[in-house]
């Protein structure tokens, strides 16, 4: 098979620019290299930053309802082409198919909310604040705006972002993942079906390069970034220091703690599926299970005998779980294994050298798991990102709100129990931000917003939702007056104007 070459889009069309460098893409379960996506050089920004900024004059007079119909023939185009997505999401991520599909739904959510853009973006009208003046609030278009996202949702998270700013009024430029760039261009593909003008939807791909330029670019107004808390770090200080709105959504460790009263089947089930489900290398994967004493035995032994159930293979197979997303994230993974071992954890299962239903050759790692995990170990403190679940001890409903609380991430937890005063203490004390009470990947409804809180989130608006609205749009106060007759000449006056 021939490697394809993965480029950019840029006014409605590939392009190809300086393609000076490039990277490797591989399909996971196979560990070959399948594609070559070209890196962006600062000029190749440049040209997609003035090709947004030229669409943007006149999209962001365009009418509502002709946004709103864009963003119903997307829906239909995403739906048209929904099962090559998933495919090309499973070639290049690793994801199981059935995952990658799901991704794709989630998405489709945040499409539809954004159907919705002329009830979003009504304004605000007061009549006769003072005498014949009247106040009206609208939401503007913010201008060029930044999208730069990560490897593990190349379709959802590109969709937490550019279906609420073009439906705003925005142009938009994406910088996926170098990782698995090819569906950003199924997505561009999927748009100008829509009909949405040349130059409104953007793609750079690339590297630090591209996202530095896209930081630094006078034109860019706004930058909506998710990745791991350093780049988040970078992002965020380097995109307001240069005068930018920015959101920055960083990694996590989120924890799911379970209490003696908890459906113990329920959690095991949820700890399983939320631990293991696209290889761990989701931002609301638990990667910590707290046990609640005394239920730490029998919670252990459930999970256990549900990971023996879990088959892991290409994800084109049916299989529970893919590979990981490179061999030298599956490196980095197994690693931490090792480590753990060290740290004195009890290593139940070792992933390592799993039965896996796929060739050799692909980046494996079987689902792992620890228990009696000691919170100073690196596998309970740093994001391992991959199939490595700890399960730590704790004496009480108390200490095991401590321990969450103690996390320097706050992106996702969960409680099991059947204490609704309990559940109702957690989701009041908890210091994350976003939190599930017997569900344990509590990713909000497009309606509302997605975001943590601590190292998981750097800015103050969360993603899409009401929160998405806010973030893309600035808003403009009019005071108006209008006065039925001409007001007869007087002496200039020099005071504050007052509201009489
Ligand atoms: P990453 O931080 O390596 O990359 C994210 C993006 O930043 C990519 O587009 C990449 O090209 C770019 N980038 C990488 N290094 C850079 C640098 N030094 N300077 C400028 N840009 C750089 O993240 P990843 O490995 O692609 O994704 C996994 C991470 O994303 C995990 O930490 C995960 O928790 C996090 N994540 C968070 C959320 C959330 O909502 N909080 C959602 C998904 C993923």
């Amino acid at each position: 098979m021939t490697a394809k070459r993965i480029t950019h889009w840029i006014d409605g069309k590939p392009f190809t620019g300086t393609a000076a460098r490039q990277g490797e893409v591989f399909d996971p379960a196979l560990g070959t290299v399948t594609g070559h996506v070209d890196f962006a050089a600062e000029d190749d920004v440049d040209a997609a930053v003035a090709a947004a900024g030229a669409a943007w004059r006149s999209w962001r007079s365009s009418t509502l309802s002709r946004r709103a119909r864009v963003m119903f023939d997307f829906r239909a185009a995403l739906l048209r082409r929904r099962s090559e997505l998933a495919a090309v999401i499973t070639a290049e991520h690793g994801k199981v198919l059935s995952d990658a599909d799901g991704e794709i739904a989630r998405g489709l959510e945040v499409v539809e909310f954004a159907c919705g853009i002329p009830a979003l973006l009504k304004g605000g009208f007061s009549e006769s604040v003072s005498t014949q003046i009247d106040v009206t609030s609208i939401c503007q278009p913010v201008g060029v705006c930044a999208v730069i996202t990560p490897f593990n949702f190349p379709v959802m998270v590109p969709l937490w972002f550019a279906p609420i700013a073009i439906a705003c009024g925005n142009a938009v430029v994406l910088k996926p993942s170098e990782k698995d760039p090819s569906a950003s261009i199924l997505l561009a593909e999927c748009l100008a079906e829509a009909g949405l003008p040349d130059g409104v939807f953007n793609v750079v791909q690339g590297d630090a390069i591209a996202v530095n330029r896209l930081l630094t670019h006078p034109d860019v107004r706004a930058v909506s970034f998710v990745g791991s808390t350093p780049v988040a770090r970078h992002v965020y200080e380097t995109g307001t220091r240069h005068a930018k709105r920015v959101q920055a959504l960083g990694g996590a460790k989120n924890h799911m703690v379970v209490l003696p009263d908890a459906d113990l089947d329920a959690a095991a089930d949820a700890a399983v599926s939320a631990g293991f489900g696209s290889a761990g290398e989701r931002c609301m994967a638990v990667s910590v299970v707290v046990a609640v004493d005394p239920v730490g035995d029998e919670l252990v032994a459930r999970i256990t005998e549900r990971m023996a159930r879990l088959r892991t293979g290409d994800g084109r197979r049916g299989c529970d779980m893919g590979p990981l997303v490179t061999a030298a994230h599956r490196d980095r993974v197994a690693s931490y294994i090792d480590a753990g071992v060290e740290a004195g954890a009890t290593l139940v299962v070792d992933g390592r050298g799993a039965d896996v239903d796929a060739v050799e050759d692909g980046f494996w790692l079987g689902p792992t798991l620890f228990d009696n995990v000691p919170p100073g170990a690196s596998i309970y403190t740093d994001e391992i990102f991959g199939p490595v679940l700890s399960v730590v001890r704790a004496p009480s409903f108390d200490e095991a709100l401590d321990l969450v609380n103690a996390s320097p991430y706050g992106n996702g937890t969960a409680l099991f129990t059947t204490d609704g005063s309990l559940a109702r203490r957690f989701q009041h004390e908890v210091e994350v931000g976003m939190v599930g009470i017997n569900v344990p990947i509590p990713v909000p409804a497009a309606a509302y917003s997605f975001g943590g809180w601590k190292a998981s989130l750097f800015g103050d608006t969360h993603a899409y939702g009401p929160d998405g609205v806010h973030f893309f749009t600035r808003s403009k106060v009019v005071t108006s007056k209008w006065p039925r007759t001409a007001a007869p000449a007087s002496r200039p006056d020099l005071n504050f104007p007052g509201n009489l």
